[in-house]
């Protein structure tokens, strides 16, 4: 339920609703800059407009809608602006970059990859240490020792992490290595994950599922908001389509679709989303031109000795180029890299 408070409605106004929906055992999120707009969510069970009877102050109430209100545009009109750490901030006016090997292999390759993309202009080192693999006999992630390498990695070329966790119990140590916690594609709906990332306190980037609509997608963010924790971003890595040229169909109607709909801010993955290293460069500049806030990239200093997605990394030049063509881009849309 949305509560929006009259332009005029004075702190003891908005206090005697925070503590009526309290008091009834619902939590309340707050938003608005000129008027107040208080989220009022249950974890399953929806409050009813009857509980605010004979208070004043309340210009409206809504209750039906999507099935996501915390994330919504309704509920916050502005652009969230996500601090991620170090400074970086997604969703402002400088395009964030975070880029790195699929998964992080040795302690050679992860350093050589850090040392390269933080020279280019990247913010945030990626790296997989749980990997979600389609076989079970395909390389699954090193695991602790994984995040321990890409910390490192990243801590001596001024970067940030980012890390994909599959489970809950992964959360404490991943969130002990990184700086924003990745939910993988084919985890998007993986509730029990979702609510735990929500009592998080780290950044969350919710990859969108291969098969999702952005109802689902923006439904599944809903469930890290409604726990708790309101970092979130949303990522588009391609959907399963009928065609076969590209391992998946990049979507990028959905960063403007997104962004009518919700105030996170979104990221967008051309490696996954095209599976092809060619088509990587030519798909972010896209993303930058749609108004993406960020890109996620995969880069390797030799892609064919690559322990996992080595047919979609970039080398390490390419990813010269990347940075070099998308400044142009960004700036034509009012952003700086
Ligand atoms: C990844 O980022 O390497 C990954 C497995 O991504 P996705 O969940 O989008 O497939
Ligand atoms: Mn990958």
């Amino acid at each position: 339920m949305i509560v929006l408070m009259a332009a005029k409605a004075s702190a003891g106004q908005i206090a005697d609703v925070v503590e009526r929906v309290t008091k009834a055992g619902f939590s309340v999120r707050r938003s608005g800059m000129e008027r107040v707009v208080l989220g009022v969510t249950g974890a399953g069970r929806a409050p009813t407009p009857d509980l605010l009877d004979g208070l004043s102050g309340i210009a409206e109430i809504s209750v039906d809608g999507p099935e996501y209100r915390l994330v919504s545009r309704a509920f916050q009109a502005e652009d969230s602006q996500i601090d991620v750490g170090g400074g970086v901030v997604v969703g402002g006016e400088r395009l964030v970059v975070m880029a790195g090997p699929c998964s992080v292999e040795d302690p050679e390759t992860v350093n050589r990859v850090a040392a390269s993309v933080a020279a280019a202009g990247a913010h945030i080192l990626r790296g997989g240490a749980y990997k979600p693999r389609t076989s079970p006999y395909a390389f699954q992630g090193l695991g602790e020792e994984g995040l321990y390498l890409l910390r490192q990695a990243a801590a001596a070329n001024g970067l940030l992490t980012i890390s994909e966790v599959m489970e809950p119990s992964q959360i404490p140590l991943a969130a002990h290595y990184c700086d924003i916690l990745q939910i993988g594609a084919r985890n998007m709906q993986n509730f029990t994950l979702l609510r735990e990332l929500g009592r998080s306190r780290r950044p969350v980037m919710l990859k969108r599922g291969p098969a999702a609509t952005l109802e689902e997608w923006l439904a599944a963010a809903e469930y890290v908001a409604a726990c708790g924790n309101p970092d979130i971003l949303l990522c588009e890595r391609g959907i399963r389509t009928f065609e076969r040229a590209t391992r998946n169909t990049l979507d990028l109607s959905a960063v403007p679709a997104v962004k009518a709909r919700s105030h996170l801010p979104i990221v967008v993955d051309p490696s996954h989303g095209t599976g092809v290293r060619d088509h990587v460069l030519p798909m972010a500049k896209a993303a930058v031109a749609a108004g993406a806030d960020a890109i996620i990239v995969e880069v390797h200093p030799e892609p064919e000795r690559a322990v996992s997605d080595g047919a979609q990394s970039l080398r390490l030049e390419q990813f010269d180029r990347l940075m070099d063509e998308l400044r142009p881009v960004a700036e034509a849309v009012g952003r700086t890299v």
